[in-house]
């Protein structure tokens, strides 16, 4: 079978086949124990549903723009004035299938192949492989000081000219921290003197704890959106727990946004009209749902702190927001992956291996379940590890017998 020089080099979604891993052994009775999920286990927001319900009960379900319908363009505009202070115009605005699909068609508008695209490290995971679906090259960059706080000295060392964009993701996935005001605008503005396209991921941008705004780098522009290579994308999937609705957006200059709007009509014709519809619902309305979201996930957070705090050898950065931790693990394995299926193996907890996200030695552990979850879970990847904790360990009525160390 022959297959694309570019099908060839993109890796499956491991967090996508985790999920599938989970599902399978939880139907055979198995009690899985889900630290890699990466969706909120709340309810969409009920104005999400009554808008998509209302739409659906038409019976007309037609084709939209492809750029997205109107009432969820101007739910856009709306949000981005309320949360970045700037009133943009409905053609600086594009909704997507997520903001994976937002981020997608915005690389597929601005790189050609060999183009190069700098991201920190730890990334998420997709980053790399979209970057290769456009035939450009992924330049991850580790910050030197051994944190997960990227500075500019890292990226300008990388930035070459052929590098065409820099995508930033803060609060970011995997590490939960959030960028300091200076790094974002320092990045901004050096972005601005290379015309470098910057793409700012800040799906996570309300998830973040203890009344910590988000750093706005909207403020850090010299000019208006129309002048700049700044592309902002959001969505719905973690903010209004909303991940299988499949809604994200962009914001940037029209010239591009038309250019992703063609690229995207031949795709996918633009996202489903109904679920369009629920994104509005979500957007205009009631939004005690994400402050509880929020206080829900710092609460988890404070108990997964707690917990591998008290597990020796392992090291965690406490996150500012999101819904995980990083935590580095080398102590008692350099190789990640070989960690996680040890884990699901042995004590049925899933976690996703740092190797996936550009930093070996480390696991990504959520907190989107329940404080059950957090606790057992980490209890079990504990007794699996630790020679100290006791030989024996009950999940339900099943005894494990630990024969491995
Ligand atoms: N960016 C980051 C950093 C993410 O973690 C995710 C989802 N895992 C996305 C983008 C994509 O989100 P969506 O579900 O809207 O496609």
């Amino acid at each position: 079978m022959s297959l694309s020089i570019i099908g060839r080099s993109i890796a499956e979604s491991v967090t996508l086949k985790l999920n599938e891993t989970a599902a399978i052994l939880r139907a055979k009775g198995e009690p899985v124990i889900h630290l890699g999920i990466g969706e909120p286990k709340s309810k969409a927001p009920l104005d999400a549903i009554i808008a998509a319900a209302s739409l659906l009960n038409t019976g007309e379900i037609r084709y939209t723009p492809a750029d997205g319908i109107p009432a969820l363009k101007q739910a856009i505009i709306r949000y981005t004035g309320d949360m970045y202070g700037r009133i943009v115009s409905p053609e600086n605005v594009i909704a997507s299938g997520g903001a994976k699909q937002a981020i997608m068609v915005a690389l597929q508008a601005i790189l050609n192949p060999q183009d190069e695209v700098i991201f920190p490290a730890p990334y998420w995971v997709s980053y790399p492989e979209m970057v290769k679906l456009c035939g450009a090259i992924p330049v991850p960059v580790l910050p030197e000081d051994g944190s997960f706080y990227p500075r500019l000295l890292d990226i300008e060392r990388a930035c070459g000219s052929n590098t065409k964009a820099i995508i930033i993701n803060s609060p970011n996935n995997p590490t939960g921290v959030v960028y300091s005001e200076q790094f974002i605008s320092e990045i901004v503005d050096f972005c601005e003197k290379r015309s470098i396209y910057l793409i700012m991921d800040d799906i996570y941008h309300r998830l973040i704890f203890n009344g910590r705004k988000p750093v706005n780098s909207y403020n850090f522009l010299k000019g208006s959106v129309e002048d700049s290579k700044l592309i902002l994308i959001n969505g719905v999937s973690k903010q209004y727990a909303m991940t299988g609705f499949r809604i994200g957006w962009a914001v940037a200059n029209k010239k591009l946004i038309t250019c992703m709007t063609n690229i995207q009509s031949h795709q996918t014709s633009g996202p489903s009209v109904v679920l369009q519809a629920a994104a509005v619902g979500a957007i205009n309305g009631i939004q005690s749902g994400v402050t509880n979201l929020c206080i829900t996930l710092q609460n988890n957070t404070n108990v997964m702190m707690d917990q591998l705090n008290s597990f020796e050898g392992v090291r965690a950065t406490r996150p500012d927001g999101t819904f995980y931790c990083f935590v580095d693990f080398s102590h008692y394995y350099k190789d990640s992956s070989k960690l996680a299926y040890f884990l699901l193996d042995k004590v049925r907890v899933i976690t996703v291996p740092g190797k996936e996200f550009g930093l070996d030695g480390y696991l990504r552990l959520s907190t989107c379940g329940s404080i059950k979850d957090i606790t057992q879970g980490i209890e079990r990847i504990k007794w699996a590890l630790d020679p100290n904790s006791p030989n024996e360990l009950f999940i339900g009525d099943r005894k494990l017998v630990r024969d491995w160390l």
